[in-house]
C-alpha cells in the first residue's frame, strides 16, 4: 500500500463548469465564472477586492507593481519561505531582507521585524506558514509606525483566520495561491486581495496589460487605453470554472482536512510526549486551514535516514524549503537580518506527512506507525 504525499481532490462539477464555460463561448479571462470566484472572496474575506490571478506568484508580482518597487528598495520578509516570495520583489530591483523565524510556528518573528527596517524598507511580507496566521496586530501596529505597506503571502491560507478575519485580508494586500498542492485548487492559480480601497483602480489596470480595460468594460471610459506599466495575470475562463467547483465546497474541504490534521495530532501525542518529536503549535488567535500537517524531530535524529526508511516502506512524507539565505540566489539578491538560527534548526528537522480528502483512517494509522517506527529507531 503506497500512500502517496497529495492528491489534487476534485469535488466533481470541476468538468461540468468547464463544459458550461466551453458551451458559453466565454473562454478568455473575466467572464462569468470569474465574477463568481471573485464575489466568494470578497463575502469570504472582507477584502474590498478579490482578483484572480494565473498563480499566487503572479498576485505576489502584482503587489511589488502597486507598491511601486524599485532599485534596492528593502522587503523584509522570512527566509524560511516559497522563492515566489522574495522573486517578485527582486524582479523590480528589490532587496528581500530575511528575519528569523518563531519557534512555536515557523512564522516571522514578528519582534525581530523592527529592529531589521531602514530607510529604504517599504514592505513586510509575512507568510503565514501552514495556514497557520503570524502574529498581524503587532506587525501591523510596526508597519503604522514606519509608513510601510504589509503584503500577506496567504498562499496556504485560504479558509483560515486570525481573530476572526480571513488570512490575506488583513495588511494593505494579501495573496492566495490554488496551485494543486494547496487546499483549494485550479491546477495553476492564484488571487490578489486588495484591501486598501485606494490600490483598487491600478490593480485592476496592472492585471490588464496595463490598460483600463476593466473600466471600460463597466461604461466608465468610452475606450481603453495604455495607463501604465502591467502584465496580463488574469486566469482564462476554464481555470475559473475549475475553480468555481472547488469555491462553492471550501467549507467542507476545510473541515474534512481539519478532521484529518486532528487524527494526526491525536496519534502523534505519545511521540512528542516520549520527546522524539514537536508537534504543530496553534497559537489562540489562530483558526488554521489544515493546510499541512508536520513535525520537527529531535535534534540529533537524523532526517535523512527517517525519510528513507518511510519511503521504503510506501509512505511519502517529505522535507521543506530551503531557506532563501543560504540558497545561491539568496545569497546573491537578498540580506539578513540578525541571526537566522531558528530557521536553519527547524527548517533541517521539519517532516510533512501525506494529508489529502480521501485518506482512510487506516492509511493515516499507517504513517504514524511507520513514521513512529523510523523516528524511535
Ligand atoms: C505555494 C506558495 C506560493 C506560490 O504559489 P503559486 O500559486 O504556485 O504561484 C508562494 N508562497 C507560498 C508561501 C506558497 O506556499
Amino acid at each position: 500500500m503506497n500512500i502517496p504525499f497529495n492528491k489534487p481532490y476534485m469535488t466533481g462539477k470541476e468538468l461540468y463548469f468547464i463544459a458550461e464555460a466551453k458551451f458559453g463561448n466565454m473562454l478568455a479571462g473575466d467572464g462569468p465564472f470569474t465574477k463568481r470566484c471573485h464575489n466568494w472572496l470578497q463575502q469570504n474575506t472582507g477584502s474590498s477586492k478579490g482578483l484572480l490571478t494565473h498563480s499566487c506568484t503572479a498576485a505576489l508580482e502584482m503587489a511589488a507593481l502597486l507598491l511601486d518597487i524599485s532599485d534596492g528598495d528593502e522587503i523584509i520578509m522570512p527566509s524560511y519561505t516559497f522563492v515566489s516570495t522574495a522573486n517578485a520583489f527582486v524582479l523590480r530591483g528589490g532587496v528581500p531582507v530575511f528575519v528569523d523565524v518563531r519557534h512555536d510556528t515557523l512564522n516571522i518573528d514578528e519582534r525581530l521585524i523592527e529592529a531589521a527596517i531602514t530607510e529604504r524598507t517599504k514592505a513586510i511580507v509575512p507568510v503565514h506558514y501552514a495556514g497557520v496566521a503570524c502574529e498581524m496586530d503587532t506587525i501591523l501596529q510596526i508597519a503604522q509606525r514606519h509608513g510601510i505597506a504589509v503584503v500577506e503571502d496567504a498562499a496556504q491560507g485560504v479558509m483560515a483566520r486570525y481573530k476572526g478575519r480571513a488570512l490575506g485580508s488583513i495588511g494593505n494586500l494579501g495573496t492566495y495561491s490554488f496551485h494543486e498542492t494547496k487546499n483549494v485548487i485550479s491546477g495553476e492559480g492564484g488571487a490578489l486581495l486588495v484591501n486598501d480601497p485606494d490600490l483598487i483602480l491600478r490593480a485592476e489596470i496592472i492585471r490588464e496589460k496595463g490598460t483600463d480595460r476593466s473600466r471600460f468594460f463597466r461604461g466608465e471610459v468610452d475606450k481603453y487605453t495604455w495607463q501604465e506599466v502591467g502584465s496580463s495575470f488574469l486566469p482564462g475562463e476554464l481555470t475559473a470554472a475549475f475553480l468555481w467547483a472547488q469555491l462553492e465546497e471550501a467549507d467542507s474541504i476545510t473541515k474534512a482536512r481539519l478532521a484529518l490534521w486532528h487524527r494526526y495530532h491525536e496519534h502523534l501525542a505519545p511521540l512528542e510526549a516520549s520527546g522524539l518529536i514537536r508537534r504543530p503549535v496553534i497559537p489562540n488567535d489562530c483558526e488554521h486551514n489544515a493546510h499541512m500537517y508536520y513535525i520537527l524531530l529531535a535534534p540529533g535524529i537524523d532526517r535523512c535516514r527517517v525519510l528513507d526508511e518511510v519511503k521504503r516502506e510506501g509512505v511519502a512524507c517529505v522535507f521543506h524549503y530551503i531557506p532563501l539565505h543560504s540558497s545561491p540566489a539568496g545569497r546573491r539578491l537578498g540580506r539578513v537580518s540578525g541571526s537566522l538560527e531558528v530557521t536553519d534548526s527547524h527548517a533541517e528537522r521539519l517532516i510533512r506527512l501525506p494529508l489529502w480528502l480521501g485518506m482512510t483512517e487506516q492509511e493515516l494509522a499507517r504513517v504514524v506507525e511507520i513514521l513512529g517506527n523510523a523516528v524511535r529507531r
